[in-house]
């Protein structure tokens, strides 16, 4: 194979390993722990190890970190093999668990024992702490320390067959208790917990911790690069020191890169889950949620998710990506290709004066002004119309184009129309607006080359259909909602106007939307059908506004 060339630091050291003969293939891991659903900082995760993977010609593992066995849960392993597969990747037969390797795990353990390099400490909990010393000082040895290799066999055994309590006793690594990086200091290797697990029920009452189970589990699976983020770099050296002091070959290397932040977004799955089980969403899937499914529900594809993870890359350092550019990735998509349809969120009606009672008028309108491909279509216009409250002014400001009294606009690709009064209720508020229409100005065309500077969208009234429309802002009003503010708790940091709900009127054309279909309403933003959809009342998500701010932003 031709190794092709590095466009990021992890690409350099795999093609370095590949020149070198280092490694002769490349080899990654997704190692998901299903505690939750996969966010958009999982989705970088999942592009960086299949794409790197694919580039070199390599393969990517899927395996569930499940170590933990109080928090997982079957419903989220679904949701991530979803996810995964939604994004566009194929671990093909590769799917493996973590607590699948318990036994070899386990068997490692005792060969660490075996080998002088683990032993059973009855340390409790603060003693423990005491005993590791500070960053400053120095940790000093525990008294069980120097038990015989059998003695300590012996415990293990036992622990394992449950005569020990939570807390009684732990399996440690016998490295240096004065080591200037505190994970070197004799870390846990195994903890008795008496908890069932979602997969091998009430097999084990001891489980062996994270920074064990991990290097094991990558070199079992022949992993080359280990990639993870950058919160692990201080275990590195307890990565490599497990898979050394046990004499394994061909060890994979772990590789740490900086995880995705997003600015008014929270990310730690913890928080997710409090955001779902305190109803403050409507669920891992709301469209506010950071999730992928809460995206994919929202009306994002999978292309504009990778395309996003491409154009942020990874780096060695943490930083905050702006929110605006993911927005931008859906938009740029949905703009070449969404159906243009006419909506109207807030409706005022509006009456033609000069119109014929019952007369209505097929206009035939372009579907994608990006696209001529998608061709035409044709609408029907008549007397009364439904046109958006906030497009009609009785007094206005200054340089307000749209509809005023006297004031005249185009009804796009429809009719020129001049304000001549409008109809109130008993409060004051406007009820109806009344017009009239310039015959001559067919197709929003004048033949005297007058200006009009607005141009509004409008919905039959007598055709349009009733649609609930849902629109999203950010759930956070803060750029950094993990910072939390003295005297307040994140919770403050919440949207109350996250979601609002509109009653809409749109174009007839809509009514037989599938899931799959993506509109612009114009002037209004690209849109879905949300899953909360019925025959009797269909539903719309906004997925983005029209509005660029992230380009603006650049120049
Ligand atoms: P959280 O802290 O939100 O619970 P986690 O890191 O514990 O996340 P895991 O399920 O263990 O979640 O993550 C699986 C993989 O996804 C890991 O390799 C992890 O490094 C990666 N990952 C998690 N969050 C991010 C992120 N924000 N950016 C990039 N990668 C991430
Ligand atoms: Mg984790």
């Amino acid at each position: 194979m031709e190794i092709p060339e590095a466009t990021n630091f992890i690409q350099e050291i795999i093609v370095d390993d590949l020149k070198t003969g280092k490694r002769d293939k490349v080899h990654t891991r997704f190692p998901p722990e299903p505690n939750g659903y996969l966010h958009i900082g999982h989705a970088q995760s999942i592009c960086l190890n299949f794409g790197t993977a694919q580039k070199f010609q390599g393969k990517t593992n899927i395996r569930f970190d499940d170590t933990n066995p109080t928090k997982e849960d079957v419903e989220y392993v679904d949701s991530i093999r979803e996810d995964v597969r939604w994004l566009g990747f194929d671990w093909e037969d590769r799917e493996y668990f973590a607590s699948d390797y318990y036994d070899k795990i386990y068997e490692f353990a005792e060969r660490l024992i075996e080998l002088g390099k683990a032993y059973v400490c009855e340390l409790k909990g603060e003693e423990v702490s005491e005993y590791r010393g500070t960053l400053t000082t120095p940790g000093k040895d525990s008294p069980w320390r120097n038990r015989s290799v059998e003695e300590n066999l012996t415990l293990f055994r036992r622990m394992k067959a449950g005569e020990f309590e939570e807390g009684e006793c732990f399996l440690r690594a016998k490295i240096d208790m004065a080591h200037p990086n505190m994970n070197m200091r004799d870390p846990a290797i195994y903890r008795i917990k008496k908890a069932t697990h979602h997969r091998t029920g009430d097999k084990w009452c001891i489980y062996p911790m994270y920074d064990f189970a991990h290097p094991l589990s990558d070199w079992m699976e022949g992993i080359t690069h280990s990639i993870c983020t950058l919160e692990f770099e201080a275990h590195r050296p307890l990565y490599d020191w497990f898979l050394e002091a046990l004499g394994l070959e061909n060890r994979p290397q772990q590789i740490e890169f900086a995880r995705l932040n997003l600015t008014y977004t929270m990310m730690s799955k913890r928080r997710l889950l409090e955001l779902v089980e305190s109803k403050t969403v409507m669920g891992w899937d709301d469209p506010r949620m950071p999730t992928v499914s809460g995206l994919r529900r929202r009306g994002y594809s999978p292309s504009s998710i990778r395309e996003f993870c491409e154009r942020i890359g990874i780096s060695k350092a943490d930083s905050m990506v702006d929110i605006n550019l993911l927005y931008f990735c859906i938009r740029e998509e949905l703009n070449a290709s969404a159906q243009r349809v006419m909506a109207v969120l807030d409706p005022i009606k509006l009456v033609i004066d000069n119109w014929e009672e019952g007369r209505f008028e097929e206009i035939e309108v372009e579907n994608n002004p990006e696209n001529p491909e998608q061709g035409t279509r044709k609408i029907l216009f008549g007397k009364e119309l439904f046109i958006e409250r906030e497009d009609f002014m009785e007094e206005p400001p200054k340089k307000y184009f749209r509809l005023k009294p006297g004031g005249e606009v185009r009804l796009k690709s429809a009719y020129y129309v001049t304000c001549v009064g409008c109809e109130k209720d008993e409060n004051g508020n406007i009820t109806v607006v009344h017009c009239t229409y310039d015959p001559e100005s067919r197709g929003g065309e004048t033949p005297d080359g007058r200006k009009v500077k607005g141009t509004i969208q409008w919905v039959s009234a007598v055709h349009g259909v009733d649609v609930e429309v849902r629109l999203f802002e950010n759930l956070f009003t803060v750029e950094n909602p993990a910072q939390v503010p003295e005297g307040q708790v994140w919770q403050d940091l919440l949207n109350p106007e996250s979601m609002i709900v509109k009653q809409a009127k749109i174009e007839p054309m809509v009514a037989n939307a599938t899931a799959a279909d993506r509109y612009q309403f114009m002037r209004l933003g690209y849109f879905c059908l949300d899953k909360d959809s019925t025959a009797e009342k269909l539903v719309f998500n906004r997925t983005v506004g029209l509005k660029d701010s992230w380009v603006k932003q650049q120049k």
